[in-house]
């Protein structure tokens, strides 16, 4: 057979910068580890990927149809795990490499779970609550097969939050006629959320800086500069945590730019301003700085928290930081990599920084499961264990194969998921 005959190659799978980013790492990784070449084949595709078509009523009685898909790259650890994110950008070959950081961020943490992650193309800035929720439980229709608590889990991502969760939640239970809270994560306390849920991927991050600060013999005092790209979901808890742990957030930015004040942002006012005002844009509190000039400012500590490929070979040299914690999936590329590292910058990578989240949907899982709910405290207490213990493994593989923090990420998490899949074999 000709080769094009038998083997996946080219798809639309591939296309992205997404993808080809995450592939090149998860290669790069697997030679300097001495992978198993079958289980290297194997992981350079997705499991499953599901593309939908969901059709919406809009307010204006119009019917618009939008494109949705759930990829699920992995399920050897448990039921896959992952986000649903809403976004113009959504595609096939984004959220397959998603998919695949999932994997291998419920791996390198020490979750039982497989990695996915779904998504609709869409704008949902511009919908109204109506059209977002007959799109989310048209979209939770159309996957319902492929999801439930033993099979796949979804959580929130970019652009949808613990509402999306509870249409989701109240979709699929309709459809089986009982209430399953335990089909995701992320949802609201009173059907079935965890306490903590809502700020632990900001929390993580700044847990996982602690502890690379305590790596690298450096005092998280008022004399540490942090800069945050990012005040959404992530960005925003992530910056108030580094405020409360004693750190100076010096400047911070959303979709349109960011605000820069050398002696110290008052999050609470920004956060009114970008209420009142729709935009950080005018913020009487610093200067105005773009996104791209956000990440080349003067600090110590760069939180890069909003969307992928932000820190590519064209600023890499220009980036002044000594850490970078990365809240967002996916935010250096594999260039930008070997500058910085070259740059003697510490990075502590996506899969291991933001693991947070599900690590907590984790716990909400668990609490689900059991019927019985935790503490606040007992949540941050397991977080802050598992984060650590995270931290610790990767720095660990990167002193014994003298490899960067990224390469020794995907190292230590695919350490363990190629033992599994080599325990379980290939079915047939
Ligand atoms: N969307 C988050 C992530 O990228 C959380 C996923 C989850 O909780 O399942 O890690």
């Amino acid at each position: 057979m000709k080769p094009s005959q038998h083997e996946l190659t080219k798809s639309e799978w591939e296309n992205s910068e997404l993808f080809k980013n995450t592939t090149h790492l998860f290669h790069h990784a697997a030679r300097k580890m001495n992978l198993d070449p079958n289980i290297e084949e194997r992981l350079k595709w997705p499991k499953r990927a599901i593309v939908v078509s969901v059709p919406v009523r809009l307010d204006d009685l119009t019917i618009k149809t939008f494109i949705g898909y759930r990829v699920q790259h992995n399920m050897t650890l448990g039921p896959a795990k992952g986000g649903i994110r809403y976004h113009p950008d959504v595609d096939l070959s984004e959220t397959t490499a998603l998919a695949m950081l999932m994997t291998f961020k419920c791996s390198v943490v020490g979750l039982p779970l497989g990695g996915a992650k779904g998504g609709v193309r869409c704008d949902p800035t511009a919908m109204s609550r109506n059209e977002l929720q007959r799109l989310t439980r048209r979209y939770t229709s159309e996957i319902s097969n492929f999801i439930g608590p033993t099979k796949d889990v979804p959580a929130p991502d970019i652009g949808t939050d613990q509402q999306t969760m509870a249409w989701m939640m109240d979709t699929y239970s309709q459809e089986v006629g009982f209430a399953i809270p335990d089909v995701v994560t992320g949802k609201p306390i009173e059907i079935g959320g965890s306490l903590g849920r809502t700020d632990a991927t900001g929390r993580g991050v700044v847990y996982a800086l602690m502890e690379a600060a305590k790596y690298l013999d450096i005092a998280l005092d008022e004399n540490i500069n942090v800069v945050v790209q990012g005040f959404g979901k992530v960005g925003n808890s992530a910056a108030r945590k580094i405020e409360k742990i004693g750190c100076k957030v010096v400047a911070i930015s959303d979709v349109s730019g960011g605000i820069y004040n050398k002696k110290g942002l008052n999050l609470d006012a920004l956060e009114k301003y970008v209420k009142d005002n729709g935009t950080m844009k005018g913020s009487p509190d610093g200067d105005f700085v773009t996104n791209e000039e956000i990440l080349e400012l003067p600090c110590h500590i760069l939180v890069p928290a909003a969307i992928s490929n932000q820190i590519t070979e064209k600023n890499a040299s220009r980036i002044q930081c000594k850490i970078i914690a990365e809240g967002a999936n996916g935010p250096t590329t594999f260039e930008a990599d070997q500058i910085l590292h070259d740059k003697n910058v510490f990075t502590i990578p996506d899969i291991v920084a933001n693991a947070g989240g599900v690590t907590v949907s984790y716990f909400e899982w668990v609490q689900g499961i059991q019927k019985l709910f935790w503490s606040e405290k007992e949540v941050n207490n397991r977080l802050w264990n598992i984060m650590s213990d995270a931290f610790r493994r990767v720095v660990q593989t990167a002193e014994e194969l003298k490899v960067d923090m990224r390469t020794a990420s995907y190292i230590t998490s695919l350490r363990k998921l190629s033992r599994a899949m080599l325990w379980r074999g290939f079915f047939p």
